[in-house]
């Protein structure tokens, strides 16, 4: 009887540690790449984290880069260890990366890891042709590459490179935000329409734009001091191997986030995060997504 509920005990300690292996194992690993923006990163950093990990989906690092016009020698400290993680997250914008670093990213993503590009992040790196690969349009003048927008009917329009405008934004407004492809993972179960909050609403963007798929547009109302047509605003791009998510909202104000703290670019964080990980999202849409009528 002693022996039999021994390894009773034995068997229940072993599954226990089995089933909490299992768990722990599940969580994706994301890499936050941080240390210099145009924007408040300090603030957004840890907003954009803690969601992360709130999703119970992730465990969530953060890698700081030096800061602005550094020296080579500190730099040489920076090389962080992307294979380790699942997606990287760069909330970037600021001086070019030592070349190795640059490599690093370009074989992480190529051999199938997931990177996801917010905001700002798309200003950087403009003499860096994989990374504009990557992210398929970046905040870059005309002359830099074509332009995509989406007409009414839906059809994706591919502006050629030196004609309509550049990168830009009118002044912030609150502004609808409409999914183009409502099969796609990071969109599926999102309301077809929604309110965005308060934020730049990027115009112009440019780049190769290979293989783009845009999730969202938003119109670009010629009254805020926008283009008249519907914008990209969330999209991806295959390299190699690996997913890449871009979402160009989600400007920070001084000290004002509340276009990163809205319900909607978050949970946009988290479903692209999980989907550029494992080309899928299991992450339920928040009750608090916005509605086309709030
Ligand atoms: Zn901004």
């Amino acid at each position: 009887m002693r022996r039999m509920t021994g390894m009773r005990a034995a068997f229940g300690a072993a599954f226990l540690a089995m089933a909490a292996g299992a768990g722990a194992a599940e969580k994706l690993k994301v890499l936050i790449v941080e240390g210099q923006n145009n924007h408040a990163w300090q603030t957004t950093t840890p907003i954009l984290k803690g969601e992360l990990e709130k999703s119970g989906r992730f465990a969530a690092s953060v890698v700081t880069t030096p800061p602005a016009k550094a020296p080579a020698s500190e730099w040489e400290a920076f090389r962080p260890e992307f294979k380790k993680f699942d997606v990287v997250l760069t909330n970037y914008n600021g001086d070019p990366w030592p070349a190795p670093v640059r490599k690093a990213l370009e074989e992480y993503v190529a051999g199938g890891g997931g990177l996801v590009v917010m905001h700002a992040a798309n200003n950087a790196f403009q003499d860096w042709p994989a990374y504009n690969e990557m992210i398929g349009l970046g905040w870059r003048d005309p002359g830099f590459g074509d332009r995509i927008t989406v007409d009414d009917s839906g059809k994706v329009v591919r502006t050629p490179r030196g004609e309509g405008p550049g990168s830009g934004h009118g002044p912030r407004h609150a502004f609808p935000v409409v999914v183009r492809n409502p099969s796609h993972p990071i969109t599926k179960g999102l309301p077809a329409e929604w309110t965005h909050a308060v934020d730049e609403l990027y115009h112009g963007q440019r780049g190769p734009a290979k293989d783009m798929d845009v999730l969202a547009t938003a119109y670009s109302d010629k009254a805020k001091g926008g283009t008249g047509t519907n914008e990209p605003m969330l999209w991806t791009v295959p390299f190699g191997k690996g997913r890449v998510v871009t979402n160009v909202m989600g400007h920070v104000h001084g000290e004002d986030v509340g276009a990163v703290k809205s319900p909607d670019f978050l949970a946009l964080i988290v479903r692209s995060a999980e989907w550029a990980a494992t080309g899928a999202v299991t992450t339920p849409v928040p009750a608090d997504f916005p509605t086309a009528a709030k």
